[in-house]
């Protein structure tokens, strides 16, 4: 049985440099008013990390498009979400 890693690494991305579909709004709001940061433990592509500052970081080149993201940043609503332009995003394999 594959591992969840191993799964991912079969995906595809089309990457839109020009208009990224998720983005934070304030990084200043996740480094200092944000106790919970639960999109750096939530997201399953591993997209939000958390540097030693207290400052979030968000790389959504391997967004799966689940939408956890927008859910859980439910106390500031920080989470600036849309589906990508068509033509990007992920390309999901099955099989
Ligand atoms: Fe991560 Fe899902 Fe949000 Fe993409 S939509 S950044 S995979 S939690």
């Amino acid at each position: 049985m594959l591992k969840v890693e191993e799964k991912l690494f079969q995906d595809r991305y089309r990457v839109d440099s020009e208009r990224p579909h998720v983005r934070i709004k304030d990084a200043e709001l996740c480094a200092h008013r944000c106790g919970s940061q639960q999109c750096t433990v939530c997201c399953p592509a591993g997209c939000y990390t958390t540097e030693g500052n207290g400052k979030v970081v968000l790389i959504a080149d391997g967004c799966l498009e689940c939408g956890t993201c927008r859910i859980v940043c439910d106390e500031h609503r920080n989470i600036d979400w849309d589906w990508p332009r068509g033509g990007f995003g992920i390309l999901f394999k099955f099989g």
